[in-house]
């Protein structure tokens, strides 16, 4: 029997603001579209949250046995800021500060976010079609969305009609947002728009002709509106209606809305079954972003160059770190909470690897399947990882008791308990066994230099500046850099 012909997934979706049973379109099988990065910069930490929210989707499903196709795209077509309307396309501007062709921009940041998801041990998703790749099926939707009397053409640029499509549909159901709402709030309307109404928002945009990145359509020689390549490339790959549809909270609005309403007005139906949405990561309390720069970025965490760290930490421990909270959550990430999560993920390894040691007899004390089900219980509630990773401590705590002699584990458990751990640490969580060697090594080194950084402070206090200057230039010399700061002296990993 098949995992998930035992377990019932109840997943949160966003439509309906309500847990729902998950019952695919087709049994046994999964369709799952997620929103990629747009590749004109290094994806950050944030970035990188939201993505592995939906490798832990995806590797559970797997080990459910589903077969899951999951689409995840890569955004390089140049779009406006502001939906279409003004501002800049970030590709270009990148390629013109970095004085590169865009599709070298795209390339280099696509590859970039590859090394990044491999460096989490986030699985590659099933299909990674490429906006450009898909202009074709683009303007098929527009042209579907013109003769359904949604689209208009003007001087060459294609919009959708956003109050039109309201007199017969409901835009705005997945934020929860009111037309009526949005024109009194936009009450302006800009002299030299194009648009009908504020918000409409573009399907196609005619190039300026500095615009490198374009293509011929009936319109004009153009580009595609941001939104519309999600609802080309995932009708494309997972039909006119898919199961799963994830991104980050922010992507909501606008840019959910209107695939809603691109799909619904080209197709008559509605594209997607379960609308999930992974919470924000912070910094400070603040959403991390590229824009603001307040971000950290993936190599920093590794290398522990950046002012808020005191050390380098492993991607397995930043992982182990987001999935001590849910991906509804907003979660903030400090240096303080990597700590506590490395101690803690030594912990739970530690005791993983003890297993194969403890002693068997009758059991008695913890319930092993019950136990193991419980596991699964957590993650069939939405994807609660915080409440897995507790019930995977309460098989710290039992291990440990069979340790002292407190309990006691029958052989069929203890294999049982080895074998599940195993599963839901390594398969669906996707952590990484090998980082418990590497961050040995770290913690070893993290007292070596601590002391050094000690031995330091007492020669500066002592006015001995040939040792103090010695630890800290022979130190850099292999590589590890201190730096003083108010808090004291850190180091971090050249
Ligand atoms: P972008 O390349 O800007 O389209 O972002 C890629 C993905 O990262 C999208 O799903 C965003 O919603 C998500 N994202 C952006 N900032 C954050 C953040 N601070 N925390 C979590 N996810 C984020
Ligand atoms: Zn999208």
């Amino acid at each position: 029997m098949k995992g998930y012909e035992q377990q019932d997934v109840y997943i949160y979706n966003s439509l309906s603001k309500t847990k729902e049973k998950f019952v695919p379109l087709h049994a046994g099988a999964v369709g799952m579209y997620v929103c990629g990065p747009t590749v004109y910069s290094n994806v950050h930490m944030g970035n990188c949250r939201t993505f592995l929210s939906f490798d832990l989707v995806f590797r559970y499903l797997k080990h459910l046995g589903f077969k899951v196709r999951y689409v995840r795209n890569i955004t390089d077509a140049g779009h406006l800021e502001n939906d279409g309307e003004s501002g800049d396309d970030p590709i270009l501007k990148k390629a013109r500060i970095e004085k590169l062709e865009p599709m070298e921009v795209v390339q280099k940041y696509t590859v970039d976010f590859h090394t990044i998801m491999a460096l989490f041990n986030a699985l590659p998703p099933s299909i990674e079609p490429t906006a450009t790749g898909h202009i074709i099926e683009q303007i098929e939707i527009v042209e579907k969305i013109i003769a359904a009397g949604y689209g208009y053409e003007k001087n060459g640029s294609v919009y959708f009609d956003v109050v039109k499509f309201n007199k017969d549909h409901a835009y705005g159901k997945l934020s929860g947002r009111k037309l009526e709402d949005m024109i009194t709030n936009t009450r302006e309307l800009a002299a030299q728009s194009e648009k009908k109404n504020p918000q409409d928002f573009a399907l196609w945009k005619k190039a300026e002709p500095q615009h490198i990145m374009r293509w011929p359509s009936p319109w004009s020689d153009g580009f595609p509106g941001w939104h519309l390549e999600c609802t080309a490339m995932s009708t494309k790959y997972l039909g006119n209606q898919f199961d799963i549809h994830g991104g980050g909270m922010d992507l909501k609005f606008p840019h959910h809305e209107c695939e809603i309403a691109q799909a619904e007005a080209s197709t008559k139906q509605s594209p997607v079954n379960y609308w999930m949405h992974a919470n924000m990561l912070t910094l400070n309390g603040k959403k991390m972003s590229k824009s603001t720069g307040n971000n950290i970025l993936p190599n920093e965490l590794i290398s522990g160059r950046n002012d808020i760290l005191s050390k380098a930490f492993s991607p397995t421990v930043a992982k182990f770190f987001m999935y001590q909270a849910h991906y509804r959550s907003i979660l903030d990430f400090s240096n303080e909470a990597l700590l506590a999560s490395e101690k803690g993920f030594q912990r739970l390894l530690d005791a993983y690897h003890s297993i194969d040691d403890l002693p068997t007899a009758s059991s008695h004390g913890l319930e092993i399947a019950k136990w193991r089900q419980s596991c699964y219980a957590a993650m069939n509630d939405d994807f609660n990882s915080p409440i897995l990773i507790a019930q995977l401590f309460e098989a710290v705590k039992f291990i440990n008791a069979v340790k002292d002699g407190s309990a006691s584990v029958s052989e069929a458990d203890r294999t049982l308990l080895k074998e599940t751990m195993s599963n839901f640490i390594f398969d669906v969580l996707g952590l990484e066994d090998a980082a418990s060697e590497g961050s040995k090594v770290t913690e070893k080194l993290n007292g070596a230099v601590a002391l050094l950084i000690e031995l330091r402070n007492r020669a500066r206090a002592n006015k001995d500046f040939d040792t103090s200057d010695r630890i800290r230039d022979e130190l850099a010399a292999v590589g590890i850099q201190l730096n003083d700061g108010k808090e004291g002296t850190s180091f971090s990993l050249n």
